[in-house]
């Protein structure tokens, strides 16, 4: 007789002689316990928390068949692996598996711990008839927030799998998610069907990690700043293909082994490139985002964003991929105002009913790089834990920034994108608003508007960074030949009703590493 027949196996001793884990981890006793209690549970744990255990021990311990609905067919023959080599009964049923009449038949013989299926064929009344026929043990819904239109990958599928779920009233329900904001979180909740008080969220907190996050200013050798001061491996995350290759060309005298990794190589070379980076103790990978999903190398010692990531998610996903080792690591952003404006006129494109998820996300991300305030606090703020207000490990933290108010001369700005018509740059902007000696500003007549040398030599250089707050509030934006124009949120800052607070970063010697409690 097995454990699963037994189903009433003692949880540690199943994680200790089944898993070979001495201990649980963080929140997964939590989950686990929920779950064999036949209770209906969403658990948000960042990535290599350990979601998988949640479900592979009651499918040990509980009596029946644990259907783990998973979106990925690559990612589930992985787990199919893992699985196996534990001891578990598992079997996927997918398009691509060409034993699928063996793995009905076991499944009836009540012979499989856990069966994978992708939301699209969970979805059909074929498979719905089909488990109706065993004892189902749990059904586990994997990447649970692409059930969410807020979430930042919406999949149709998974709308479907509710009657599902409804139509086994009996069967616990387990989501799983490592990037759900509170928004998306209880959309999820709803979607599923599962009550409030079945959220459990693990800590998100990498104390490891210190965070910076900076405007670019001659980003090349803002670059080749941080590759010459961080000795171990490191991952530069560019935008575009073009962007890795320029980067990594500019990076070819660091005396740093280099290799680059996007969608554009051939899968043998990408395969090559992230072999010897994973072999590495001082390779610098310039990717994008491609690069990075299932990479198991603990020593990253840091992650540089040559640019605006796509969310919070996004960041902090890609930034978690230093330090995994616990070891003092660098998660180093930087950011400029186009970012934002090629962010939101994208938003434009989006489909209606995605549009709103998106532009929370792009604000929320605008929040974090603008913010005077502790980054870490903001990012786990973002995910649902309620942080200290400083975390003494993050650039703002170590070298808080002054904040000016800035309300008077957002106006005056303002004033000036207006009077001149809402196309011109921030150079000629510029020119006006300091008075400059300038033959376009002449040449348009721009020397006789009322805003033409209102700004003095003092508030001069604060224009450029000015702009870029704005447009990372939405309040300028950019034309199509890169022209500043008001956005939506232009006229209460006009008016004077919103004060604009602006960040200025101290001059800073580069700081030594803060305490890392890692
Ligand atoms: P996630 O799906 O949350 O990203 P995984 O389920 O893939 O994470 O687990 C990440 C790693 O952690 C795996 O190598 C797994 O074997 C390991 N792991 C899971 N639970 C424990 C535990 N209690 N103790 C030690 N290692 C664990
Ligand atoms: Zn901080």
């Amino acid at each position: 007789m097995t454990i699963a027949q037994t189903g009433v196996a003692d949880p540690h001793e199943t994680l200790h002689r089944v898993f070979g884990f001495p201990a649980f981890r963080g929140m997964q006793q939590a989950v686990v316990d929920r779950v064999l209690a036949g209770r209906h549970t969403l658990a948000v744990m960042p990535t290599g928390a350990g979601k998988s255990l949640t479900y592979q021990l009651p499918a040990v311990t509980l009596p029946g068949t644990v259907v783990v609905i998973s979106p990925l067919i690559a990612l589930m023959h992985d787990q199919l692996r893992s699985a196996e080599a534990v001891g578990i009964r598992a079997a996927t049923l997918t398009s691509v598996d060409t034993n699928r009449a063996e793995t009905v038949d076991r499944l009836l013989a009540g012979e499989l711990d856990l069966l994978y299926v992708a939301p699209e064929r969970a979805s059909q009344p074929g498979f719905r008839d089909l488990i109706a026929q065993v004892q189902l043990a749990l059904f586990a819904i994997d990447e649970a927030h692409c059930v969410s239109e807020w979430g930042h990958d919406f999949r149709p599928d998974y709308r479907l799998l509710r009657p599902l779920l409804d139509h086994f009233p009996d069967t616990p329900r387990l989501a799983l998610t490592a990037t759900a904001d509170a928004h998306t979180r209880a959309d999820v909740l709803t979607q599923l069907g599962i009550a409030q008080d079945g959220l459990i969220v693990a800590g998100f907190d990498r104390p490891n990690i210190q965070y910076t996050i900076h405007p670019r200013q001659g980003m090349t050798q803002q670059i080749a700043d941080v590759v010459a001061r961080i000795p171990g491996p490191g991952i530069i995350y560019a935008q575009t293909r073009d962007g890795t290759e320029r980067l990594a060309a500019s990076l070819a005298r660091s005396g740093r082994p280099v290799r680059i990794y996007h969608a554009g190589l051939t899968p043998e070379q990408r395969a090559a490139n992230q072999a010897a980076f994973v072999a590495s103790e001082d390779m610098v990978m310039v990717a994008t985002i491609a690069f990075g999903m299932g990479i198991d190398k603990p020593d990253v010692r840091f992650v540089a964003h040559a640019g605006l990531p796509k969310s919070i998610e996004a960041y902090y996903q890609e930034t978690g991929r230093a330090g995994r080792d616990g070891d003092p690591s660098e998660a180093i952003m930087f950011w400029g105002a186009e970012d934002f404006s090629r962010a939101r006129q994208r938003l434009s494109e989006v489909p209606e009913e995605r549009r709103a998820g998106d532009r929370a996300r792009l604000n929320a991300l605008a929040a974090l790089v603008e913010s005077p305030g502790c980054r870490r606090a903001i990012l786990l703020r973002h995910f649902g834990e309620s942080p200290p207000a400083e975390c003494g490990n993050c650039d703002n933290c170590l070298n808080p920034p002054q904040r000016i108010d800035a309300s008077v001369l957002a106006q005056k700005l303002l004033s000036a994108v207006y009077r001149t018509g809402q196309n011109y740059g921030i150079g000629h902007i510029v020119n006006v608003l300091t008075g400059a000696d300038d033959a376009r500003v002449r040449d348009r007549g721009h020397d006789r508007l009322s805003v033409h040398g209102i700004v003095n030599a003092a508030e001069a250089p604060l224009l450029r960074p000015l702009v870029r707050t704005l447009m990372a509030q939405d309040v300028l934006a950019e034309t199509e030949h890169k022209g500043l124009a008001f956005g939506p949120a232009a006229r209460p800052v006009l008016k004077g009703e919103a004060p604009v607070l602006l960040a200025i970063q101290p001059k800073r010697e580069r700081r030594r590493r803060g305490s890392a409690a890692g």
